[in-house]
């Protein structure tokens, strides 16, 4: 039996992955469970798996059970304890870093869905990897996708990463249009049904830039050989290209249940209830499309401060947070979004240092950026 640490245990993919090993027991169990603050749905959760470790980063002001850690520290304390083999990272942004890195360090299987930690410091995961032991298996749908297309092929057999995306809720809109674009149309994802953030993100497709990122680390492929392409079914999870030509896709419904499970058997596949089965004919027809990059500038951004290297896709993740963090606050226009990454990446794209210190300096910059700019507005 494995021992799971859910960080976001209260969140979209925490609360599918409490599903997921709910349905496997005997195969799994959850051993640490950590959120932010909603303390009524954590004490639920605990009260039904009864783990070992409980972790909340902010009661705001209630009295959580004295057994709690409270606290930032809580995520790691939970990474890396003797019961668990598995840390699931379910957290939202940069704040998962730490328990990334420790997880690693402490020879854990990191089941990665904080996609944002590859971003921030995808070399020093990789450091953390090598120094530790551990393993990251991505809970991103594309990702797992790639994994599974992968297979136990060699690397020097890859041609070509090809990573789907939906278009979000604004693929046929104008560029005008998208731009005065509101709140809840933003929150109107066409396929998938997600946490606030990466929805938002979904709709800017500054959510592929952090995916083809996530990607370049995981894999360790090249930008160049690393592509979006418009899929609005969210069937295809994603492609890969082999030398010889041949591509392999991997398909199913847009459902996590699935991206979660895998990550915690990889290389293994159990049989599950729970994951949708796939119909062919329901699913039909599948279309795939150009991206069209004129029309969501945070993309384009991304994928240049992607090449860009260093600490410019730290600053384009803090600014990113930052700026969604207003538009979800109704403080900052869609628009917004993408131009405060721009004035971030700008000023601050050109930050040195690939050590923790300089890169959370440069994280820190962006979000102080992005504060300001909301003030002057
Ligand atoms: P969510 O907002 O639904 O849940 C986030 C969870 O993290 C909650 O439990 C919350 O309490 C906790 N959390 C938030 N901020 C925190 C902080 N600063 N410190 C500690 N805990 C914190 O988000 P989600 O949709 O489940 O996404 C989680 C991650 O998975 C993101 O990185 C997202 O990009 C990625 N992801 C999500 C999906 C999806 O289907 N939801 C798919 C692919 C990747
Ligand atoms: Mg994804």
């Amino acid at each position: 039996m494995k021992g799971v640490a859910i960080l976001g245990s209260t969140g979209s993919i925490g609360t599918t992955a409490l599903r997921v090993i709910a349905r496997q027991r005997g195969r799994f169990h959850v051993v640490a469970l950590t959120a932010f603050s909603n303390a009524a749905l954590l004490a639920s959760q605990a009260a039904e798996g009864k783990p070992s470790f409980v972790g909340i980063v902010n009661p705001n002001g209630g009295a959580p059970p004295a057994t709690w850690r409270v606290g930032t520290e809580s995520l790691v304390e939970a990474a890396v304890r003797d019961d668990v083999d598995i840390v699931l990272n379910a957290i939202v942004g940069a704040a998962g870093l730490d328990a990334t890195l420790a997880a690693l360090r402490a020879g854990k299987r990191v089941a990665l869905a904080n996609k944002e930690t590859l971003v921030v410091a995808g070399e020093l995961v990789q450091d953390a990897c090598a120094a530790g032991g551990g393993e990251i298996v991505p809970v991103d749908s594309e990702h797992s996708a790639i994994l599974q297309c992968l297979g136990s092929r060699r690397h020097e057999d890859v041609r070509r990463l090809i990573i789907t995306g939906s278009g979000g809720p604004f693929r046929t809109w104008s560029p005008g249009a998208i731009a005065d674009a509101k709140l809840d149309e933003a929150l109107r994802h066409p396929t998938w049904s997600m946490g606030r953030k990466i929805t938002v993100d979904s709709a800017t497709l500054a959510n592929k830039a952090l995916e083809v990122i996530e990607a370049h680390f995981l894999f360790g492929i090249p930008y160049d050989r690393i592509e979006v392409v418009v899929h609005p079914q969210s069937v295809v999870h994603s492609m890969v290209e082999f030398v010889d030509g041949s591509v392999l896709a991997q398909l199913g419904v847009p459902s996590m249940e699935l991206p979660v499970l895998y990550a915690l058997t990889h290389p293994e596949r159990v049989a599950d209830d729970g994951v949708p089965r796939f119909d062919p004919v329901a699913a039909s027809p599948l279309t795939f499309e150009a991206v069209r990059l004129d029309a969501f500038p945070a993309l384009r951004l991304g994928l240049e401060a992607a090449r860009a290297g260093g600490a410019a896709p730290a600053v384009f993740n803090a600014a990113n947070e930052a700026a969604v963090a207003l538009f979800l606050d109704g403080r900052l226009q869609f628009a917004g979004i993408a131009d405060g990454i721009a004035e971030a990446l700008s000023r601050l794209g050109a930050m040195s240092g690939k050590d923790k210190v300089s890169l959370l300096a440069a994280d820190a910059a962006a979000r102080a950026l992005i504060a300001k700019r909301a003030e002057a507005a």
